[in-house]
């Protein structure tokens, strides 16, 4: 495959307005007398490469920033009591972790061919596959930043971690300027999930996330309920029912107090 041709346009695009979420949080309300103090930081470490199969792709993301740029962006916005490693993987799946133990999150280096297979089915321009792929990873990092935050932070919950940390990466791309095309993105990964596209399987209920299908569909609201008339394509394009489109600016609205809220103490100002 050739590395070469991932676009960091829509990235570029997606990062920039996450900058500002501060400011909007700093509206919600002073600043806590119990405000965490800043000892900590994202940090970019090394990948973990199994063989030279993917060095070059490694040196690649590297030399771009991809995951430097989301802990810059990170870091302007948040204050934590200790440092969250981050670094590429290679780990034989398409798939990341958050390793409590390291305190780290991992991206394993062969999401990049998997999200490729699985949107070049989708899609049929080369710029389209590429900012699909872009925007699935930004959602997959910010779900492993959910995860992340919920244990240095400490951060309550009710229901499954793994629906908290959707929410999360829900939340903070859909805030920030034009990050719901990444949401919309990692919401199509989700409808094409190629280990439930065939058949769901008993153990798809005993997972410990929601049916991928169940995630496609609470992102894809969430991206609708934040704007109704500039989605209102989800809509009409039947991504979404009305049945469901009605309780969306209701759940979006939730999911934003409910973050600004949590995180209040943890916002740099
Ligand atoms: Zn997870």
């Amino acid at each position: 495959m050739s590395h070469s041709v991932w676009s960091r346009g829509l990235r570029r695009v997606a990062l920039a307005g996450l900058a500002t979420l501060c400011v909007s949080a700093c509206e919600n309300g002073a600043a806590s007398a119990h405000a965490t103090e800043d000892l900590g930081d994202f940090v970019v470490r090394p990948a973990v490469l199994e063989d030279d199969q993917y060095t070059e792709l490694a040196a690649q993301l590297s030399e771009e920033r991809w995951l430097e740029d989301i802990a810059d962006v990170l870091n302007q916005s948040l204050k934590l009591p200790v440092d969250i490693g981050m670094r590429f993987a290679q780990c034989g799946e398409n798939n990341a972790y958050y390793v409590p133990d390291d305190r780290e999150i991992q991206v394993c280096i062969e999401m990049f061919e998997g999200e490729r297979d699985t949107f070049a089915a989708y899609y049929d321009s080369e710029e389209e596959i590429e900012d699909a792929v872009n925007g699935s990873f930004l959602f997959t990092v910010f779900h492993e930043v959910g995860h992340a935050l919920i244990d240095v932070l400490e951060i309550p919950f009710t229901g499954r971690e793994e629906d908290a940390a959707d929410s999360l990466a829900a939340w903070w791309l859909i805030d920030g300027d034009d990050g719901e095309e990444s949401a919309i993105s990692g919401a199509l990964s989700f409808y094409t999930d190629p280990s439930e596209a065939a058949e769901v399987e008993e153990s798809d209920f005993e997972d410990e996330h929601s049916l991928s299908q169940q995630r496609y569909y609470t992102l894809t609201c969430l991206v609708y309920g934040s704007d109704t008339e500039q989605y209102a394509s989800l809509l009409e394009d039947e991504w979404l029912t009305e049945a469901r489109a009605e309780q969306c600016p209701a759940e979006f609205q939730r999911l934003t107090s409910t973050w600004y809220t949590l995180l209040n103490d943890h916002l740099k100002e």
